[in-house]
């Protein structure tokens, strides 16, 4: 008999279950891979490289709490992530900065003067409706073609116009020269890696774990109190409201015979090639090794639900499903699949710690 089900091994499965079992509570945690941490797995690949299976994933918070809790369970690589964007043949950072508009135009601002160019192009007049204006708003037309528009038909296979604003917005635009991809507060990499980290959040007497475990094999045969599901909320309700449309990613690994493939971790091709970006492990991890494997990411439609599509029409469809998980007793849904929405990992740790908070209250 178990106080508590969680479905799901990821990074918010995990995270509950760690913080009920800290409180008392006995806790069976499943998930129907092969392997703990969800997306965020990674493991050492034949030639002895560290890599993430589900693609790059860098750590990056504002909120302390998450980061001291997580903090309890791992030591950090003190890594803050880079990326340069090949647009009109040169490699030129990502958030645009001072830097990128000086190497595209070939001008000489500093961060003094730079709002002078950026008046000149924004258009800070049109009503922001979609993740198209949400950067021509800022910017202008030919930066958001440049940097923008590919790259986002190449991720999502919709127009930036069908996009709601939300998913440009997580690119800030910059009038310093900071070339940091994100400017959180706290940002590193797990120093052993996340399934390490993940492992130790799972190592607690009161946490029982099974893996290659559908819920639907073993609902019905396992007898616990309280269900928290954090798997596609559309599945757990059978579809009977219809599917919600996730996006999917094929990631093609490679390994190279050179001690680095290219300058930064990651390079973003929005306007060449069918893949949105290249990835080099080493970069992010530190590791020290003769050889380098990269990924290749490419978008596509069928494959394991990666990404909630951010959409008006999607998000009505979630809050139906979302009402009726209201009215189930002892069931609580939580993480990117079971509240459908575009989260990095920061962000369902919290969720899942103030889920955690308001059924300790009860
Ligand atoms: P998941 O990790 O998806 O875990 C859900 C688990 O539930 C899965 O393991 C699944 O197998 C299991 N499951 C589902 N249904 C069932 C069932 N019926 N029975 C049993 N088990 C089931 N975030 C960042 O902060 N930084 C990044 O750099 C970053 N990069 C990313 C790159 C990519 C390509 C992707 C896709 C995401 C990235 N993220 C990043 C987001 C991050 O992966 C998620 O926020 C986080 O991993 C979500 O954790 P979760 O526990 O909610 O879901
Ligand atoms: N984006 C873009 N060009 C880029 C980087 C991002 O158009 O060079 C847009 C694109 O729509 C993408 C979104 O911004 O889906 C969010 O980018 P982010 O790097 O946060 O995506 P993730 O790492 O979650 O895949």
């Amino acid at each position: 008999m178990f106080d508590y089900l969680i479905v799901g091994c990821g990074l918010s499965g995990v995270t509950c279950a760690r913080l009920l079992a800290e409180n008392g509570h006995r806790v069976l945690i499943i998930d129907k891979r092969n392997h703990i941490g969800g997306n965020v797995y990674d493991y050492y690949n034949e030639d002895g490289i560290l890599v993430h299976k589900y693609g790059p994933h860098i750590f990056h918070t504002k909120h302390k709490q998450v980061w001291d809790f997580l903090s309890r369970f791992t030591p950090w690589h003190y890594y803050q992530h880079r990326v340069l964007s090949l647009v009109r043949g040169k490699l030129v950072p990502m958030p645009i900065n001072v830097d990128t508009i000086n190497m595209l135009y070939n001008t000489n601002y500093s961060s003094e003067n730079i709002r002078e160019f950026y008046d000149k192009v924004k258009q800070p007049d049109i009503p922001v409706t979609n993740a198209r204006d949400m950067v021509v708003k800022n910017i202008g037309l030919e930066l958001y073609e440049l940097f923008f528009k590919g790259y986002t038909k190449k991720q999502w296979d919709l127009d930036a116009e069908e996009l709601d604003p939300e998913v440009t917005a997580r690119i800030p635009i910059r009038y310093n020269r900071d070339d940091r991809y994100f400017e959180d507060r706290y940002q590193g990499m797990p120093r052993y890696g996340y399934t390490k980290m993940v492992a130790n959040m799972l190592d607690h007497p009161l946490i029982h774990v099974m893996l290659n475990t559908d819920f639907a094999v073993i609902q019905g045969k396992i007898a616990y109190d309280k269900l928290i599901y954090t798997g596609p909320i559309d599945a757990f309700f059978d579809y009977k409201y219809g599917k919600l449309p996730y996006r999917s990613i094929e990631f093609q690994f490679e390994t190279l015979d050179c001690t680095y493939y290219q300058e930064v971790a990651t390079v973003n091709y929005p306007n060449d090639y069918d893949f949105t970006r290249i990835t080099e492990f080493k970069h992010m991890t530190g590791q020290i090794h003769p050889k380098t494997t990269i990924v290749r990411e490419y978008p596509c439609s069928e494959g394991e639900p990666y990404y909630p599509i951010p959409k008006a029409e999607n998000k009505s469809l979630y809050a139906k499903y979302r009402k009726e998980a209201e009215s189930g007793k002892n069931l609580y849904f939580t993480g990117r699949l079971g509240l459908y929405q575009y989260f990095n990992m920061d962000i369902v740790v919290k969720e899942a710690m103030e889920l955690v908070d308001s059924l300790l209250k009860k």
